[in-house]
Parts: C-alpha cells; structure tokens; sequence
C-alpha cells in the first residue's frame, strides 16, 4: 500500500498528467516511477479514453518540465479544490463503484433496501426475501447501531453479521452494513460486501483512515451538519489511503423543521454531481425520518439525478427495535419500485 503524504495549508493546489489516449501501459508505469522518485506518490486513474495521473505530495518537488517531456504525456493540469482525489476536476468521469457486481454511479439506479437493524435470524430473513423478490440486489442491515441513547439497541453484533452472511447465501444478496468503530472495521469486512460509514462518524478520521486501507467499497453517509466540502474531505481520507471504491450518500441534516426529523437535501445531488466524480446515493428514509414522506422523497430525489437510494424496510414496522417510524413495509416498497421503473422511463435510466 502507498504512504499518504501530507500537505501543508499553502500545498493545497495539486497536479494530475494527463496522458495521450495512445499512452501504452509503459509509459503509464514510466511516468508513476518518475513521480516516485520525485517523492511524491502517484495516483493512476484509467478511463475510458485515457489514463491520469494524480500526484499527492508537496507540489515544490514537482519537475513538471521533466514529465511534460516523458512520452505520452499530454497535460499536467492543477486541482484547486481542497478534496483532490474526490474532485471532478481530478477524475472528469463518474466513477462506478463495483459491489460484487452491483455497479453503483453507472447507468442503472440501484435500490438498497432492508431494515434499520438486525434484530433476529427472523425478522432479517422475512424481510431479505421480500426485498429479493422485489429485485433489490443489496442488502442493508446494522448488527452495529450507533444510537443516540446508551439504553436503545445497539445492534446484535457479531451474530448480526453471521445473519446477514446467511442472507447473502440464502438469498444472493450483497451485503451493505455499518462500521461503527476501527476496532470492529476487520470483523465487518469479512462480512460486508461493502461497509457503511454513517452519518455520526462522518469526520471519524481514524475509522476513515481505517477503511481506507481494506479493499472494500465504502458508503460514506453526509454528516448531519456537514457541508458537501466537508463529506468531500472525508472521502479524502479514504481515498488517499488507497481506496478509491466510495459511494456518498446524501442522509438528511439537521434544520428547523418539525414535519420530518431531517431536511433530505436533494440539491445536494447535482451539486456533487459537480464537484465529484463518485457516485452519490439518496436515503430518504433517515432523510424525512416519517414512513409517508419516504417514498415521495424517494421520487424526488431519482429525479434530481440521485445513483441511488437506501431505504429501510420492516415487515412489522410497529415493533421495529430501531427506527421504526421510518420503515416502510415490503408492500409499500414493492410499490416504490414500480413507481421507480416508470420514472426510469422518462429520465431514460434503468432500474438495476
Ligand atoms: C442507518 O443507516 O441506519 C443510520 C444509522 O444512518 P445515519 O448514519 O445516516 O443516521
Ligand atoms: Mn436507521
């Protein structure tokens, strides 16, 4: 694994050669080497067309001169914005983020459901065959539950997770579900296809460094007060660890208003859409925090360009051990998925 270098305040402009879309693999590996030996770390980003390279490091022990002269090159050009790896100006494309062959951010908007919690073999096999049946692909469910009071559930832990491998074996499911500490990251990757960040520990920078360095993809949730800058800087420090598979979700933030627990933000989506290149998820269910605004908000926010939603769904919402005024029931969802398949038509999308 590369060595994240550090920048200084007055370091915050970084570079990124851009390579000839005739560039040969070779000369990719000469430019990185050149770059390493400069001290600096490079960042090879393939798309499409061509291959960039981002330099993270401090910008004075760039000779640019001397790799405008490497063949292949193109460019070099500079990222102003504070997030480099994150930036659109760093990676043009959207990036599509590959969770055991659920592609998040490509051309199908995928659906994330299950329930707030796992609360028993039961209760999470019930609704994992109800959410297989409605053609979810990815699964979520916390065996770790960050909540707000000591003396709420906090999740089954480990025997949570065993659940949720047998959901995957059972049912083909990938499994989406949150790590709520560093010490617990290893457990949760080995069950988690991919491993949730929630919004409480959204500028938990070790935990972010932490899986930053596991080859699993990440779903970043926005921090309740956070600005869009801020949740770019904790995909950041994930990134510049080495993992470049993350996937923002936008969850709701705190406002004035008393008709949902949380004001989902759906301007939020074209603006990452703007700034960054990674994929950006909408959960309308902590997002209004009430069973009846979920799925027009849902709506709302596949029409403001969202990649996706996660959703919770409780077959028995009434005696949810968390977030039940949230849960929608599987009919209820079921429905959202056909009012989904229509729109999917005129914002000429699929539905994955
Ligand atoms: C969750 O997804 O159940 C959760 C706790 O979400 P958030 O971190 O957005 O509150
Ligand atoms: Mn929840």
């Amino acid at each position: 694994m590369e060595t994240p270098l550090h920048l200084s305040d007055d370091q915050e402009t970084q570079l990124l050669v851009v390579m000839e879309g005739t560039a040969t693999p070779d000369m990719v590996n000469r430019v990185c080497a050149e770059i390493q030996k400069m001290g600096l770390v490079p960042h090879p980003i393939p798309g499409p067309h061509q291959t960039a390279i981002g330099i993270t490091g401090s910008k004075s022990r760039v000779d640019s001169d001397h790799l405008l002269a490497l063949a292949g090159v193109r460019d070099i050009i500079q990222i102003t914005q504070p997030y480099k790896l994150a930036s659109r100006e760093f990676h043009p494309e959207n990036t599509v983020v590959d969770v055991n062959g659920v592609k998040l951010g490509g051309e199908s908007f995928v659906v994330i459901g299950g329930p707030c919690s796992v609360e028993s073999r039961e209760q999470t096999m019930e609704i994992a065959s109800q959410m297989a049946d409605a053609g979810v692909r990815l699964f979520r469910g916390g065996a770790f539950k960050p909540r707000t009071s000591p003396y709420s559930f906090q999740g089954l832990g480990k025997p949570g997770l065993e659940i949720l491998a047998e959901v995957r074996s059972r049912f083909g499911l990938r499994i989406v579900t949150e790590a709520i500490d560093t010490e617990m990251v290893d457990l949760v990757a080995e069950y988690a296809d991919m491993i949730q960040i929630g919004a409480r520990n959204m500028q938990n920078y070790s935990l972010l460094k932490r899986v930053g360095r596991i080859n699993k993809p990440v779903l970043l949730k926005r921090g309740m007060s956070a600005t869009l800058e801020e949740l770019l800087m904790a995909a950041e420090y994930i990134m510049v660890e080495g993992n470049s598979r993350v996937a923002l979700c936008e969850r709701g933030i705190r406002t004035l208003a008393e008709h949902t627990r949380n004001t989902l933000d759906l301007a939020a989506i074209p603006a990452v859409k703007r700034m960054s290149h990674l994929p950006i998820l909408a959960d309308p269910s902590h997002g209004t925090g009430r069973r009846d605004k979920v799925l027009p908000m849902a709506r709302a926010a596949f029409a403001a360009g969202a990649d996706g939603l996660m959703v919770e769904v409780h077959h028995s919402p009434e005696s949810a051990l968390s977030d039940g005024q949230q849960a929608i029931t599987p009919l209820e969802f079921e429905l959202l998925m056909q009012q989904l398949r229509k729109l999917a038509l005129a914002m000429d999308r699929t539905i994955g």
